[in-house]
């Protein structure tokens, strides 16, 4: 049975222990909504892009500027685990609830697996990361799907040498599984099974 409480007691047992909702291993960006306050977002380092012109006769507050605009992944507000914007956060990250957390406040998994699944995925995370390093990629602050496709479109658009080509393909295979990670347990829309 699902109650204010147990959505706390799960974001406490497993959401500050994961991330992957905010460190661009799941999304790439975060849309802002009207009533967002972006002036909150910007104080902790957030940089928002497609931000609609103010409206200077009339003085245009924050709050009127934020249609269309978004903010990049890996958050800048996210300090290990933790969202150092929390109460101020966007009403996205407010509403998001992964497939995992979901099937936690349900009592479908019990929080060590869940655990489990969420050290799984980061390392995997961690891994696709690492190799994207190894190709001298220099997007830190980008989401892994970004960077891996940017890595690829150079590799087939020149020369290959034998040891890029076995790291493409170690890095590629890192990638699909995260992704398969992703799709059975993260993604919205994800119903969990038991016998997953
Ligand atoms: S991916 Fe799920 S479990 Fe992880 S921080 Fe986001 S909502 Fe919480
Ligand atoms: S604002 Fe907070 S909840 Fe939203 S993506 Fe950034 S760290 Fe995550």
């Amino acid at each position: 049975m699902r109650s204010e409480a147990k959505v706390e007691k799960c974001v406490k047992e497993l959401c500050l222990r994961c991330g992957i909702c905010c460190d661009g291993t799941l999304f790439k960006d975060v849309e802002l909504r009207p009533g967002d306050d972006t002036s909150a977002l910007e104080h902790f380092g957030l940089k928002l892009s497609n931000r609609t012109p103010k409206k200077t006769s009339e003085g245009g507050s924050p709050r009127s500027r934020v249609q269309s605009s978004r903010f990049r992944q890996p958050c800048a507000a996210l300090d290990g685990c933790v969202c150092r914007v929390y109460s101020e956060r966007p009403a996205h990250c407010r509403e998001f609830e992964c497939g995992l957390l979901k099937a936690a406040v349900e009592g479908e998994i019990e929080t060590a697996a869940a655990l489990k699944l969420i050290r799984r995925t980061r390392k995997k995370s961690d891994a696709a990361r690492a190799l994207l390093d190894e190709f001298g990629d220099s997007g830190a602050k980008e989401c892994v799907s970004v960077r891996f496709r940017r890595v690829q479109r150079r590799l087939e658009s020149g020369e290959v040498s034998q040891e890029e080509g076995s790291r493409f393909s170690r890095l590629t295979e890192t990638v699909h599984e995260l992704n398969l990670l992703l799709g059975a347990f993260f993604y919205p829309g994800y119903r969990f099974k038991r016998n997953s």
